[in-house]
């Protein structure tokens, strides 16, 4: 693809950023569609974020991705946040409007596509997550607007939960794609309470933790005992991508669930973004390609 004088830039910021997979991904669909677009990663250090925002409305950045340390830090910067970015409590996709950035969370549709996917009825589910950091949020309200039956949140800090839970209590969002919006409603444990709660039908069991994510792909969250004679129509998410799978969803591969890994979550919610940037369906299927490519090369 050649870069011209009125090519337009997209990008993702961070720090550190050198890792992230997103320009492959959107680099990938943006070859396919011949857009005239280049998406870059921009190393953002926290003390320059606010500087950063004002270059890029100065360059006519279309829009970009956030990722750590700025999902939350750049809230305030914005001139318009979704109610559901805000019901996250986190930014992952701004956009340049004349009247400032706008921005919103994708990481909910992201998480939400391979489970809607399923065509499901959810309000028998039980879930459970294992964290309480910034993904669980979006887990938490993907779940809601699933429909889930009844949502867990385990951690480890007895005060971090408390926290988690209080921060719910004024939150209503749509459920199913209906307009009425209903209170969010989670409860939070201890992961000492974890086995009482796991082994049951029809569970979906989400791992928004690390733990097991390269390298250390020898650690699980939980271990085969914990999920014995779960049966098949229980379901383990694990957000983390590399490695492919992970123990802990080998772990429930083994003891007969079905399992999801976080590499769909990444495309999707990358192309959730991309649609709003571009206002054009994603080539999905091109991006899920490019990113499979990219973890199989490493
Ligand atoms: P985060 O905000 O740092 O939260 C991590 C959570 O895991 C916290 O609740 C933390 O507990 C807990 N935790 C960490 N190490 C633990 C341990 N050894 N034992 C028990 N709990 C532990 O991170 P995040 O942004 O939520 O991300 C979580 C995971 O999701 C990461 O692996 C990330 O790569 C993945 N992710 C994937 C996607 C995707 O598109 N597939 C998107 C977002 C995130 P404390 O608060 O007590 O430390």
């Amino acid at each position: 693809m050649v870069i011209t004088g009125s090519t337009k830039i997209l990008g993702v910021i961070g720090s550190p950023i050198s890792h992230s997979l997103s320009p492959i991904i959107h680099n990938a669909a943006i070859d396919h569609l011949s857009l005239d677009y280049r998406y870059l990663a921009f190393p953002v250090a926290p003390d320059q974020l606010t500087t950063a925002l004002a270059g890029f409305a100065a360059i006519g950045l279309v829009g970009c991705s956030v990722t750590i340390p700025h999902k939350q830090a750049i809230m305030p910067l914005l001139a318009e946040i979704t109610p559901l970015a805000q019901a996250v409590g986190a930014v992952n996709t701004v956009w340049n409007t004349p009247t400032g950035w706008h921005g919103t969370n994708t990481d909910v549709a992201g998480f939400v596509s391979p489970l809607a996917a399923m065509q499901r009825d959810w309000s028998d589910t039980t879930v459970v997550i294992l964290g309480n950091g910034g993904a669980a949020r979006a887990v938490v309200v993907g779940c809601h607007q699933l429909g889930c039956g009844e949502i867990h949140v385990f951690g480890r800090d007895a005060a971090k939960l408390t926290q988690f839970q209080s921060s719910w209590e004024k939150i209503q969002l749509p459920v199913n794609g209906s307009d009425t919006p209903k209170q969010v409603t989670i409860k939070t444990h201890l992961w000492a309470e974890l086995s009482a709660l796991i082994n049951q039908a029809n569970l979906l069991l989400v791992n928004s933790t690390p733990i097991g994510m390269y390298p250390q792909v020898d650690s699980s969250p939980i271990n085969s005992v914990m999920i014995q004679g779960i049966g098949s129509n229980s379901l383990a998410y694990d957000l983390i991508y590399t490695p492919r799978p992970t123990k802990f969803l080998q772990l429930a591969k083994d003891a007969g669930m079905m399992t999801i890994d976080g590499t769909e979550m990444l495309v999707q919610q990358g192309a959730a973004a991309f649609e709003l940037w571009l206002k054009q369906p994603a080539p999905i299927q091109i991006m899920r390609q490019a990113l499979i490519r990219s973890l199989n090369a490493n």
